[in-house]
């Protein structure tokens, strides 16, 4: 029995009833393989090329070592654009390639990169655009296309919340050069820790492939300094055991999202954003907490915290903020007005299949009472 002073966290992990888990797994017992392309990661990977309409799917460890791997099959140079309101590991795989962000502002109605800015940003030494569909809320991926074609630039997308998303012309993952997919325990499709890279182009998944497996090209040869970064049959089998629950696990945060919009729609001060899909995952609330609020977004995050709600200022502070990359001359505050600004107002509220209705309303009546 859950108290009415139990703990409500930001996320919970999506869970299959875990003998779906361990009839899974038994088989890679059974077969005594447990990594290294066994049966379940071919299975997984098979399913998930099929639910994403025939495109190549490369299973990860996660999707940190996906982004890194991203830019090395790409063969990135010099600079990428990309946006400071993110998860830290999106810039990260850059440093890691020795490659120079270049941070742009974003767009204050999806807080995705702003496309207008990207073009502004583009120099001679410019390979690439790394963008993220942030909280499941599509990129203006036509802009991002043909800003790359007419100056000749690479394109990943960063989509660890983008797990069954679909934009007007069909699933997000279509777009760009590559997309990253995260499956860890906090995303929309988990499998405790893992990721994929998904692309269209099958000698690209190859040099992809290769990367992940320490750039291993047969038994004598290694083609490029790779890593470790396969997917094990114990992840793989989570991932099987998930899949036939995603319909359900949807509809759970569809329940969650209509219900904090019905009761935060009128709330002063309070800004909901809307995800522009055709198809939305629901795989994060975010409100703004704007200026019209009596509170301000710390004092609301702390007196929430206060009744026991752990909400989430994701993303703040920005990713240009951090040590390693404020002395970027891209990370000038000046440069990123819009995201200051969103990240000093974010607030992302509880959102999981399994959320009850009485532990929203305790979310929603601190907010109510606060403004
Ligand atoms: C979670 C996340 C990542 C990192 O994913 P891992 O699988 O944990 O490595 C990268 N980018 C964004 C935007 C994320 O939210």
């Amino acid at each position: 029995m859950s108290s009415k002073d139990d703990p409500i966290y930001v996320v919970r992990p999506n869970l299959p009833p875990f003998e779906e888990f361990t009839r899974a797994v038994k088989t890679a017992w059974d077969r005594r393989w447990l990594t290294n392309g066994g049966a379940l990661h071919q299975e997984l990977e098979t399913a998930l090329e099929k639910r994403f309409g025939g495109l190549q799917v490369s299973l990860f460890n996660n999707a940190t070592i996906g982004l890194m791997a991203a830019c090395a099959a790409l063969d990135l140079k010099g600079e990428v654009i990309t946006t400071p309101f993110s998860f830290i590991a999106t810039a990260h795989s850059l440093l890691w390639n020795s490659l120079t962000p270049v941070f742009v502002d974003i767009d204050p109605h999806s807080l995705n990169i702003d496309p207008a800015k990207v073009e502004a940003a583009i120099t001679d030494k410019t390979s690439a655009i790394m963008a993220v569909h942030c909280y499941g809320h599509p990129c203006d991926v036509e802009a991002i296309e043909a800003i790359a074609k007419k100056h000749n630039l690479k394109v990943i997308y960063d989509a660890a919340h983008a797990f069954d998303l679909e934009c007007h012309c069909g699933n997000i993952l279509q777009h760009g050069d590559i997309s990253v997919l995260s499956f860890h325990a906090t995303k929309v499709f988990n499998t405790f820790e893992g990721g994929a890279i998904v692309c269209k182009d099958p000698a690209l998944k190859t040099r992809i492939e290769q990367f992940k497996n320490f750039g291993i090209v047969d038994d004598e040869h290694i083609g490029q300094t790779g890593l470790n970064g396969k997917m094990s049959e114990a992840h793989a089998a989570m991932g099987l055991a998930q899949l036939p629950h995603m319909d359900e696990y949807r509809k759970g945060r569809a329940r969650v999202d209509a219900l904090y919009r019905c009761e935060l729609a009128d709330v002063k001060g309070i800004k909901l954003l809307h995800s522009g899909a055709k198809t939305p995952n629901y795989a994060y609330f975010p409100v703004l907490i704007t200026d019209e609020c009596p509170i301000s977004r710390d004092a609301l995050y702390d007196l929430l915290k206060d009744h026991n709600i752990i909400a989430r200022r994701y993303f703040y502070p920005l990713i240009s903020d951090f040590p390693m990359y404020q002395a970027l001359p891209s990370s000038a505050p000046d440069n990123l007005p819009i995201a200051q600004k969103a990240s000093s107002q974010i607030l992302c509220l509880p959102i999981y299949p399994d959320l009850s209705e009485a532990e929203q309303m305790r979310v929603i009546n601190v907010i109510k009472e606060a403004s």
